[in-house]
């Protein structure tokens, strides 16, 4: 296998046909963000806005989430986001388990590139997708769970905490666990810059 570089990985993502979902999207989005940074999110796929500008969580739900890591004094440059799918869904679906599957080759590159220490997953899709199918967001919320090395904690999606702003105070627990974990890991100052 040749080696992995950032810029084959966007080629790849850019001329992938793996699955039905590229014929719908207007772009590919990748995920963007700091590409050596120990803490990667990780949500579902792209919605209206993130298709139209080719940049992962830009619209409401991507605001929302600059907000929760400004909560912790994370800047968002300083972290990469990206999504289980690169395509988005029609009408915002939840991708089909065969799409999320083929997709998996770009996340394993992104892995392998950015090599974070602590992974959140947003959402119920990412959270099942990496950590497998008996995952329920709303129990298993804020548990860390640790894979090789690397720390993964599922919390809501931010368009959850849109829809039911309820769950934002479970979130803000989520946050300061996932500062508790970096302080513990000696990230944390690096990454807000103190
Ligand atoms: S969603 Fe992923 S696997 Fe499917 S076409 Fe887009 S980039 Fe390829």
């Amino acid at each position: 296998m040749s080696e992995i570089t950032w810029e084959l990985f966007h080629q790849q993502v850019q001329a992938c046909d793996l699955c039905p979902l590229h014929e719908g999207a207007i772009h590919k989005v990748p995920g963007q963000g700091d590409i050596h940074a120990p803490l990667m999110f990780i949500g579902e796929g792209p919605g209206q806005v993130e298709d139209e500008e080719g940049l992962a969580f830009v619209g409401p739900a991507g605001q929302l989430l600059t907000k929760m890591l400004a909560a912790i004094s994370l800047p968002r440059d300083r972290v990469y986001i990206c999504n289980i799918v690169k395509c988005r869904p029609p009408r915002n679906r939840v991708p089909e388990p065969h799409e999320a599957e083929a997709c998996k080759l770009h996340l394993r590159m992104q892995f392998a590139l950015v090599r974070p220490r602590v992974i959140v997953l947003l959402g119920s899709t990412a959270a099942k997708n990496i950590l497998g199918s008996d995952i329920r967001i709303t129990r298993d919320r804020g548990q860390w769970y640790e894979r090789k090395g690397v720390w993964f904690m599922p919390t809501y999606h931010p368009s959850a905490l849109l829809r039911d702003p309820a769950k934002k105070r479970e979130a803000w627990e989520d946050m300061q666990a996932l500062r508790d974990r970096l302080i513990e890991l000696g990230e944390y100052s690096d990454l807000y810059g103190g």
